[in-house]
């Protein structure tokens, strides 16, 4: 068996540690004699593992005890319309456009009331994030949506916009838990499990309990908050396995030392990289200092017709998926919480060592 380093946007890498005890616990989940994908989601054993997962979530993000925690499916893009079903019912909501994710969400939000852009990076070509100083916030808004991490474009807040009393609802698909947070400061966060969550099929919800509350007229069943709060999760059947393994990454954060010591190592992780590609007119990085992700590192070679060796020497060495998304080209290097250091090292070397061939 040989494992690469998997620089993918998602579904991601996930901490071999994790991967292991699934393995071990695949047949027989702790002396239960069935695999947790076999187990009733209302059987005590399956119960157990979903409220220590929350538990384990609840600890390592310190989220207070007024907020919900929904295990939900339908990824973050159904997320962009159930935000609007049960937050606008009508209203006018604020929408920052950052880039490709922040596009997807207006346009959903748009079919269920009023949406005002509140801020954008487009003239800055979205490689960069607006600063808070140029936000336009209504004190009115039904709430502020924004994309805490654009994962296609790499452009990623280095603050928390200031809604004052309007609820802040934020997109963390790609950044949740890759360094601590202030759960208090938001209304409602949502992510979709497969970056840096778990596998596909699982999306989060934190929302406090005062948003809760009765959603546009005609809102199926399904798409109800309160009706996921209220059965904790399982009005039906919730992606159990995913839930699981959801569980163990949590656990596997912990055992790393929590969100802090993640959060710093990611910080390394992303810096030395940056400079890497700063050190070099070989490579460049569109996006400005102020605004680069840590999870999404993207970079152009300064010749693209280098692009296709690059990658195709990149993969011999076991580095695998890093071509940026097809509607921006160049390069992407995901850094989610599970690509190990070491990872990194070895891609800063074969950077080093194809620039010196060939720039
Ligand atoms: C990946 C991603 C999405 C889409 O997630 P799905 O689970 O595929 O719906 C939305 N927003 C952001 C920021 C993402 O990174």
């Amino acid at each position: 068996m040989r494992r690469v380093y998997n620089f993918s946007s998602g579904p991601a890498m996930l901490p071999e540690a994790v991967l292991e005890k699934i393995q071990n616990e695949l047949l027989d989940w702790q002396g239960s004699g069935m695999s947790v994908m076999e187990m009733s989601h209302r059987g005590e054993d399956f119960t157990g593992i979903a409220e220590r997962a929350e538990l384990t979530l609840r600890r390592i993000l310190s989220i207070p005890s007024e907020y919900k925690i929904l295990f939900l499916q339908g990824g973050a893009s159904a997320q962009f319309s159930m935000v609007p079903m049960n937050l606008l019912c009508g209203g006018s909501a604020d929408y920052i456009d950052t880039g490709i994710w922040s596009k997807k969400a207006i346009a959903e939000a748009s079919r269920y009331g009023q949406v005002r852009l509140a801020g954008s990076g487009k003239r800055y070509d979205f490689n960069r994030i607006p600063m808070p100083e140029a936000l336009d916030l209504d004190p009115e808004a039904a709430y502020v949506h924004y994309t805490p991490n654009e994962t296609i474009g790499g452009v990623e807040f280095s603050y928390i916009p200031d809604t004052g009393a309007v609820p802040l609802v934020a997109d963390m698909s790609s950044n949740i838990l890759s360094r601590p947070l202030d759960v208090s400061r938001f209304g409602l966060i949502y992510a979709g499990a497969q970056k840096n969550i778990g596998p596909a099929g699982l999306t989060l919800v934190i929302i406090r309990e005062d948003l809760l509350s009765e959603p546009t007229p005609g809102t199926p069943t399904i798409f109800d908050y309160r009706v996921h709060a209220e059965n904790a999760s399982m009005y039906n059947t919730p992606p159990t396995f995913a839930w699981y393994i959801a569980g163990e990454v949590f656990s596997w954060i912990e055992q790393e030392g929590g969100v802090d010591v993640i959060g710093e190592r990611n910080r390394r992780k992303a810096n030395k990289l940056y400079d890497l590609i700063d050190q070099y007119s070989f490579y460049q990085a569109p996006v400005a200092p102020d605004s680069r992700s840590w999870m999404n590192v993207t970079f152009k070679l300064a010749d693209a017709n280098l692009d296709a060796s690059f990658l195709k020497g990149a993969e011999s060495v076991g580095l695998k998926n890093l071509q940026g998304h097809r509607t921006v080209g160049g390069m992407r290097a995901s850094l989610y919480n599970a690509m190990p250091e070491s990872g990194v090292d070895v891609l800063i070397d074969y950077m080093r060592e194809f620039e010196r061939k060939l720039g």
